[in-house]
């Protein structure tokens, strides 16, 4: 039986990938930060939470981390903790780097001086090709990060890359693009508009405020996802990994594409800060912008190539925008009448 370390346990990826792993037959450690608002509640979502053994440290705190090596055999750390909110990192970009940065230097360190051969996957980020400099991107791309959250990931990034080199250690990266879930983060703009629609058909608000909705991401399944970071960490060396549709869609399509779940039909006016999504039905206004919602610099685009993955980890995403966009609707309108039922 293998022993795997997830660090963000309590987070979207951390929580698909225990439940990949626990399938695999592993002995999954989850590294959680002690929280005043801590109810797993993803872990119980999946049904999982008993599966886990759970151990409470923090990315900033490289003795607590140590303890935990010690105390068990520890095969693979799959390194998933960040704080992760590109919006948020503007605001507290210190913490930002001190976890996101010099988190994953504290691992390597640890795996660097333990006598073990411990595999690491860091998780890196298509933010960190920013403001684009080619129509796709791949693994050769460049860097041009806009955010203090794709600048400490890039640290992330190339201290993984220097320590495999360096120390020979089996390191390697995701480089994954958005992927999203029913158990995606409501501040994220596809789960805000899941759970928006679902409270404007349940009467709770009358309107969502939004940012910059002709912003293009390529978006994905986080179930596929996990699947690509065991593949990587499961080949004889060690490298580097675009994982993405290779499909890019504007905020304003997944608007588009979700509402039709939720009974709703639209049409749009204006355009940049003054358009609205408004309801047939009734005329009323039920999306708006509010420039709040805009960050002080901004990646308009993000299509991957993930080419390199398909041929080498044999891997491909099952679920494409669509079915993206009909998972969670259907997800949250579940949970929402649910709620009303109780
Ligand atoms: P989430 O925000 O859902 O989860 C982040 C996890 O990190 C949470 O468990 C959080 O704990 C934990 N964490 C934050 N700060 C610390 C800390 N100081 N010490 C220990 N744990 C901490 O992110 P996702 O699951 O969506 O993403 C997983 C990883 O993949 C992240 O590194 C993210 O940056 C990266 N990524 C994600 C993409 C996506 O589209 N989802 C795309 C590309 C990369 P708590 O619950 O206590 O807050
Ligand atoms: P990100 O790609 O990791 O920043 O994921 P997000 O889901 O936070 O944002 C995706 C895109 O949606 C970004 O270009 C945001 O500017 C845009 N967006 C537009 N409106 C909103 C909003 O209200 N909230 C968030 N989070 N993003 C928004």
């Amino acid at each position: 039986m293998k022993t795997a370390l997830i660090t963000g346990i309590s987070g979207q990826d951390g929580a698909y990938l225990a439940k990949f792993l626990l399938e695999k037959k592993y002995k999954i450690i989850g590294l959680d930060r002690r929280s005043s608002r801590s109810d797993s509640w993803r872990l119980n979502y999946l049904g999982i939470n008993n599966k886990i053994i759970l151990e409470y440290s923090d990315l900033t705190e490289i003795s607590s981390m140590q303890r935990i090596f010690y105390k068990y055999n520890i095969d693979e750390v799959y390194n998933l903790a960040a704080q992760s909110f590109v919006a948020s990192s503007f605001n507290t970009p210190i913490s930002t780097c001190d976890v996101n940065a010099l988190g994953v230097l504290r691992i390597l360190e640890i795996i660097r001086n333990s006598k073990k051969k411990i595999k690491f996957y860091q998780a890196s980020t298509s933010e960190m090709f920013g403001k684009v400099l080619k129509s796709s991107q791949n693994e050769i791309t460049s860097f041009n990060p806009q955010s203090p959250y794709a600048i400490s990931k890039i640290f992330g990034h190339y201290i993984t890359q220097n320590y495999r080199k360096s120390y020979k250690i089996f390191a390697c990266s995701g480089i994954l693009f958005n992927h999203e879930s029913p158990l995606r983060g409501e501040e994220f703009v596809t789960r805000k508009i899941t759970v928006g629609l679902a409270k404007i058909i349940n009467k709770e608000i009358d309107c969502l405020y939004l940012g910059n909705i002709d912003s293009k991401r390529d978006w994905g399944y986080a179930e596929d996802y996990v699947k690509a970071m065991w593949f990587m960490m499961q080949k004889k060396v060690a490298n580097d990994y675009v994982i993405a549709t290779n499909q890019s869609y504007s905020v304003k399509d997944f608007i588009n594409e979700a509402v039709k779940y939720y009974g709703l039909e639209i049409f749009w006016k204006g355009k940049g800060l003054t358009q609205k999504a408004i309801n047939k039905k009734n005329n009323k206004i039920i999306i708006k912008i509010d420039p709040k919602f805009y960050r002080p610099l901004e990646v308009n685009y993000l299509r991957g190539d993930a080419r390199k993955a398909e041929k080498i980890l044999k891997w491909k995403p099952k679920i494409n925008f669509r079915k993206l966009v009909e998972i969670m609707s259907k997800a949250d309108i579940k949970r929402h009448l649910k709620v009303e039922n109780n």
